[in-house]
């Protein structure tokens, strides 16, 4: 479903990400880990269309920046960016209005529900703690119900419960079929429901290993990404 070929994105001299290629299947989850610095946000946001870069994306048979691709991309940026003046349901109409969403609602409950957020729906963005910033930015993402949602560093600064729900929406657009790409460093946060982890540093791909794959190979994950990251070897094809 998403495919990235010849990723390179340069800032003057320094490649933030060289020629990284992956292809994530439909129904799958993918871990995108490395060091900070790796070059995982540039991916993210040159999946997104944010950035300019040399390479290809597609998404299903759409280049990622038509508008084919963008109804079926989501994304969690690592940052929330919140309008201090709308308030959390505000936040949903504004990008149910982006997506045109023809009935927002019932999601939007659904997701206020599982991430706690009922009572705080009148609340600025400026009024809310950083934990609940974090929680909107997720619910934003997850409002369209993408069929490729990308998530950057998603678990940081939630609270156990929104950890919790957030697997488990994760497992259950995985099991429709969906396909989601999850960025992070901290290991320990994906010791769930992953498919296949690309392990990246220094903007290179260094390893893309499925579970399966890491089970026959009998490391862990832990093992495998200091194996990869501190030069003790290769993983898997990279
Ligand atoms: P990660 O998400 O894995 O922590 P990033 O993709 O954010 O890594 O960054 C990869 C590299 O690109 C880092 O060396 C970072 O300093 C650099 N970088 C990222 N964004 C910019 C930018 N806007 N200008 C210059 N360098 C950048």
């Amino acid at each position: 479903m998403l495919k990235v070929s010849h990723l390179t994105k340069k800032y003057g001299k320094l490649a933030a990400c060289d020629d990284v290629d992956f292809a994530l299947d439909d129904g799958s989850v993918t871990v995108l880990l490395g060091p900070n610095g790796a070059g995982k946000s540039t991916v993210m946001k040159s999946i997104i269309g944010f950035l300019r870069y040399e390479g290809e994306i597609t998404v299903g048979t759409w280049p990622n920046k038509t508008p084919q691709a963008r109804r079926l991309l989501g994304y969690v940026p690592e940052l929330p960016s919140l309008y201090p003046n709308l308030t959390v349901s505000e936040h949903m109409e504004f990008l149910s209005r982006a997506y045109r969403m023809e009935n927002y609602k019932p999601r939007m409950e659904e997701l206020f529900t599982r991430f706690e957020l009922q009572d705080k729906r009148r609340k600025f963005g400026d009024e809310l703690s950083k934990g609940m910033q974090q929680k909107l930015n997720i619910c934003l993402g997850l409002l369209p119900d993408p069929q490729v949602l990308l998530l950057d560093e998603p678990m940081i600064g939630l609270d156990p419960h929104a950890i919790k729900e957030l697997k488990n929406i994760m497992e259950e657009m995985r099991q429709q079929g969906k396909t989601l790409l999850v960025s992070t460093h901290i290991i320990d946060s994906v010791d769930m429901l992953w498919d296949r982890t690309i392990i990246m540093q220094n903007g290179v791909v260094r390893c893309n290993i499925t579970r399966q794959e890491l089970e026959e190979d009998g490391r862990t994950l832990e093992q495998l990404f200091f194996d990869v990251t501190e030069g003790l070897g290769e993983g898997a094809e990279a």
